[in-house]
């Protein structure tokens, strides 16, 4: 999902750059608003289950209400928003101890084998596009508070593990993990620091592996990972 938005936005500054399209304007301010509520939604600033009113939001974000249904239109959309009739938006509960269980026993059987294809095209610049974004999660920055840090490390990690999928090629599966919106869900779980450290040192593992070409390396740093993260998360729903 990640590297899609990050394509589309590429896309649209090229198109600004050859025709300066006044058009492009209440795209990106929807889209910007788009990123900020989803921000807030990964940080709980807006709690699971909370309910999220057009006009506080506008009033706060100041802009108008326009951009704010269109944000709320494609979270529905993506199912991070509910829209109940007669009363409107709220956030997305948080995710059932089932639910969770069933996403980390699919997580399990695509992405470390996902990882081990991923190695066996693995080219000079995809190398160099994962290094960057396990690097991207590693520097610490220095302004916003912890809870936007947080946050961008969420989505940061949905980016990271998307471009490792993208890598093994298999549209089908790659399209499967975004549906499910895996980082935002289990990100929202629990908000520690240990989260972020630990899967950092778990990240450095896969990129040797790939830097190595090492397809069994990968495949089981990628278990390891997905095995840790499940377990660094449970503790939620004891
Ligand atoms: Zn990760």
């Amino acid at each position: 999902m990640m590297a899609r938005q990050v394509l589309t936005r590429d896309a649209g500054q090229d198109r600004d750059g050859a025709n300066a399209a006044p058009i492009q304007r209440p795209i990106s301010l929807a889209n910007e608003v788009y990123e900020t509520i989803i921000s807030q939604l990964m940080a709980l600033k807006i709690a699971p289950g909370a309910r999220i009113t057009v006009d506080n939001l506008s009033r706060e974000l100041g802009v108008s209400q326009t951009p704010i249904r269109e944000a709320l239109g494609r979270l529905e959309g993506e199912g991070l928003v509910h829209k109940t009739h007669l009363i409107g938006f709220s956030a997305a509960p948080q995710i059932s101890a089932r639910q969770f269980a069933d996403l980390y026993e699919m997580r399990l059987l695509l992405e470390p084998n996902a990882t081990r294809q991923a190695v066996s095209r693995l080219t000079d610049e995809t190398l160099a596009v994962l290094i960057e974004a396990a690097g991207v999660m590693g520097r610490r920055a220095k302004s916003g508070d912890e809870r936007a840090r947080y946050s961008q490390f969420a989505r940061q990690d949905a980016v990271f593990h998307d471009l490792i999928v993208q890598t093994a090629g298999n549209e089908l599966i790659r399209d499967t993990l975004a549906h499910q919106h895996v980082h935002f869900h289990i990100f929202r779980l629990m908000f520690h620091s240990r989260v972020t450290e630990e899967a950092l040192e778990e990240h450095e593992a896969i990129v040797s592996a790939f830097e190595a070409r090492d397809a069994d390396a990968a495949e089981r740093a990628m278990r390891s990972h997905i095995e840790r993260s499940r377990d660094r998360l449970l503790p939620v729903f004891e």
